[in-house]
């Protein structure tokens, strides 16, 4: 069966086709841009490969486009949409009301739109995107997956910060998390690796790519993450500075006169890797600078993989046992030499890498501790489209089970 994956952020629609359960990858389409004037699509499968410009002045004329372009006549590989049994959609925020992959309906479109206070730049896309695809696929099966929804498991103690709880209780302050999905799915995959059942299983997953969090999974359940109200907490990230003291806010205010979207901005866009290297928010010319001798570039390096390296101490105290440390993203999953740094003088909490396989292990999975490591390193490549149509597809198988169980 077929299954359409729709990704739909604030400029760009990113649509994935799978062959499920094969897990095989039809097509991958994009339209970037929306709105802007100078939109481009892309369409990209096994045996097809184009890049025009086109015209999409909104998210659902944008949906029109790359729907198009999956039928054969536009390009693509389908003969019908017909062929497409079910629809997933990736969405942000989904509070504290979803705590896993449900199929929509008016229930869940009322969630997604009590949350759109918390994630104003996600929600609201994700949402016209859901929409327009309910439209466009009448009664088909249409299953959301929120990023939130894999942390609904974390305890009070570790969600609640010590502010008056009238803002918990009035205003939903509290951590949500985020990169639940791909959390999810590598905790799953090394759980796996290691031979081991996922409800035995203690792991610290680390999830570094331009957004950079860490979850500590005890047993297959989120139990605390380190992204927070919003996805600027925790770990330092391509652009977004991580934990600060946040009486910075004010300083920024009262001393430099920055208003509250200006500093906002400072600590979303200009911080991190790039607002501390100056050569940008990539880690591969941030490793080849620092190489090279520029020393800003080597400070953020080490910023960076210290944070690291201080969560996996909090959450090894948080899990107690550990069975595995998991480096997945971008950063995670292509980077030897952060992980090396990251887990540098960690010897004495049984974590020890084993150099050659760490040097090795890039952009694909393997196990990089040494054979006398208490505590397993791997590497788990994410795949957030493939994890949102895994879960589709078991939206619908279940719900199919339904049907026939009420017709018996
Ligand atoms: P996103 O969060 O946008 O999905 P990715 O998971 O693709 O991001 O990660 C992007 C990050 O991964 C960038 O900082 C990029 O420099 C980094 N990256 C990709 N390949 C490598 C590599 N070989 N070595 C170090 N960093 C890498």
């Amino acid at each position: 069966m077929k299954i359409l994956v729709i990704n739909c952020g604030s400029s760009s629609i990113k649509c994935t086709l799978f062959a499920m359960p094969e897990r095989r990858v039809l097509a991958d389409c994009m339209v970037e841009k929306i709105g802007e004037g100078d939109a481009a699509l892309t369409l990209r499968g096994e045996e097809v490969s184009l890049s025009r410009p086109c015209r999409s002045d909104d998210h659902k004329a944008a949906l029109d486009v790359v729907l198009d372009c999956l039928l054969r006549e536009g390009g693509g590989v389908l003969g019908s949409l017909d062929e497409i049994a079910a629809v997933g959609h990736r969405m942000v925020h989904g509070g504290e009301k979803i705590s896993s992959s449900v199929a929509v309906d008016s229930e869940v479109i009322k969630v997604v739109e009590e949350n759109i206070k918390l994630a104003p730049l996600h929600n609201p896309p994700n949402l016209v995107g859901l929409k327009a695809a309910m439209e466009r696929f009448g009664g088909k099966l249409q299953v959301a997956v929120f990023d939130t929804a894999f942390h609904g498991t974390i305890p009070p103690e570790a969600y609640f910060y010590a502010v008056p709880y009238e803002l918990y209780k009035e205003h939903g302050v509290r951590r949500y998390g985020f990169h639940g999905t791909s959390h999810r799915y590598v905790a799953d995959r090394a759980a796996q690796m290691l031979s081991m059942a996922l409800e035995e299983c203690n792991l610290i997953t680390l999830h570094l790519g331009n957004g950079c969090s860490a979850a500590a999974v005890r047993g297959g359940r989120s139990v605390d993450t380190s992204m927070g109200l919003t996805p600027l907490e925790g770990l330092v990230m391509g652009t977004r500075c991580g934990d600060i003291d946040p009486a910075l806010f004010f300083y920024l205010a009262e001393q430099l006169g920055m208003s509250p979207q200006e500093v906002y901005d400072l600590l979303n866009r200009r911080s991190g890797l790039a607002g501390l290297s100056g050569v940008g928010n990539d880690m591969r010319e941030i490793i080849a600078a620092a190489r090279s001798g520029n020393v800003r570039a080597e400070l953020a390096l080490g910023v960076f993989c210290y944070r690291v390296k201080k969560y996996i101490g909090a959450y090894h105290a948080v899990l107690g046992r550990l069975d595995g440390i998991v480096f997945t993203a971008g950063i995670g999953e292509n980077s030897p030499e952060v992980r090396r740094r990251a887990l540098d003088g960690l010897e004495p909490l049984g974590i020890r890498l084993d150099e050659k396989k760490n040097a090795r292990a890039v952009g694909r999975e393997a196990i990089i501790s040494a054979d006398n490591s208490a505590v397993s390193v791997l590497v788990v490549p994410t795949d957030e489209a493939l994890n949102i149509a895994i879960d589709t597809y078991g939206v619908y198988v279940r719900s199919f089970e339904c049907q026939s169980q009420e017709e018996r």
